[in-house]
């Protein structure tokens, strides 16, 4: 197999980097950062396919085959770097607060249970006997079984330490990332570290994949920042156990203790700063959710942008130029979407697969949108 040079180490580049590796590729990471410490970083780590509103047909397909992947993923990253990523699939909570929000929650399930999914519809007693922190005023909940969460953060660190395991270099701190291309195909990367030839080279650049230097200009993907606020609480130990959709947010509850509150979607260009006003409305989605969190500090708060794309379904393809390929534009999914853009870039890459084409440059051609 080619050598092959990943521009971003984010969730999605080092997630290719080690699916890469493990099938025998000599990889290379590139980061103008530290790796895993953009949107990877900033990220709430829920995998909820059933959950998030998707697109389409297509996106939702590649969303649940992810989840599907998560378990032999987040295992093999853990055996081969040591660090466990703490991947914990015990269901998401949606809460209602009035009967009408009920109603809708009570077809939800019933259409999921349709669809072959798990989804039990609670009572107010049943709510607060599985969460006994939520306001006394809460009306039921839909548990979607399946779906969980992820420690992101840990994620990074797993990744990082599993790819330098099966030989990837990561190189940090990287500046001027530049691809070098004759009129036909990739022929390596330049940077501040020097030139290297490379076979294949993935654009895995998040919300800066548009940014990225030295591809024709057909080959470059629209992708734009959607700023995402978010806090944490520091909550006693098993104080929340599920994650809950309330109404304006999410609650996260994390093994160390923490509480992640989110998420803001803003377009604001390139600004990532936490505002007064962002974190006013997070604390007050999960206060009138959950009055008792109140007693508790909020120990952190941060900001990160998601890739985003015109129709908020990534680009997980191959270019009109050889070798160069694109993993980037997951904008609220890219810690779920992992494991199956790893496998498909990968396929790719090892000129196996063409990979699905809803998620091609092309859907976004004249030709295609008449069609
Ligand atoms: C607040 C928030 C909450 C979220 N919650 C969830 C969630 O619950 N579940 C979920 O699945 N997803 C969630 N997401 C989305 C998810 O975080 C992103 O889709 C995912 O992290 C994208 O990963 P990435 O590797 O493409 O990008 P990033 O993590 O942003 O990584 C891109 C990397 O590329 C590097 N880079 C950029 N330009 C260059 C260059 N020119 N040269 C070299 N390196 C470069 C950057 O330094 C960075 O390290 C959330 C996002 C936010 C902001």
């Amino acid at each position: 197999m080619a050598d092959v040079a990943i521009a971003g180490g984010g969730i999605i580049g080092l997630s290719i980097a080690f699916e890469l590796a493990s099938r025998g590729a000599s990889v290379r990471v590139y980061d103008s950062a530290e790796p895993a410490r953009a949107a990877s970083w900033a990220a709430a780590g829920m995998l909820a396919p059933l959950t998030e509103r998707l697109a389409d047909d297509a996106m939702q397909a590649l969303c649940e085959a992810s989840l599907r992947r998560y378990p032999a993923f987040a295992s093999a990253i853990a055996n081969a770097g040591g660090v466990d990523p703490y991947l914990s699939l015990d269901g998401i909570l949606h809460t209602a607060y009035d009967d009408a929000s009920l109603e809708r929650l009570a077809a939800r399930g019933a259409a999921l249970e349709a669809a072959g999914h798990r989804a039990t519809l609670l009572e107010r007693a049943e709510t607060l006997l599985a969460e006994p922190a939520l306001g006394k005023h809460v009306r039921g909940a839909l548990l979607v079984e399946g779906e969980g969460q992820i420690d992101n953060r840990r994620l990074g660190r797993a990744l990082a330490a599993a790819c330098r395991a099966r030989g990837v270099r990561i190189h940090t701190g990287i500046e001027h990332l530049r691809i070098e291309c004759d009129a036909r195909r990739v022929l390596g990367v330049r940077s501040s570290a020097g030139y290297d030839p490379a076979g294949a080279i993935v654009n895995a650049a998040g919300a800066w994949a548009a940014q990225l230097e030295g591809v024709p200009q057909n080959c470059v993907p629209t992708v734009r920042p959607v700023k995402g606020q978010m806090l944490a609480i520091e909550i006693p130990k098993g104080f929340m156990r599920h994650t809950i959709w309330v109404p304006g947010g999410y609650l996260v509850p994390r093994r160390d203790g923490r509480l992640l509150v989110g998420a803001t979607v803003e377009e604001a260009g390139y600004d990532a700063r936490v505002t007064s006003g962002g974190i006013a409305s997070l604390l007050r989605a999960a206060l009138d959710a959950a009055p008792a969190l109140s007693a508790f500090s909020v120990s952190e708060t941060w900001a990160g942008l998601r890739p985003g794309t015109p129709d908020e379904r990534p680009y997980v393809c191959a270019t009109p130029l050889h070798g160069y390929y694109l993993a980037a534009g997951h904008y609220r999914n890219g810690i779920l979407l992992a494991p199956e853009t790893a496998t498909l870039v990968a396929g790719m890459v090892e000129g196996a697969a063409a990979g699905p084409p809803s998620f091609t440059l092309e859907r976004f051609s004249t030709k295609a949108r008449s069609a």
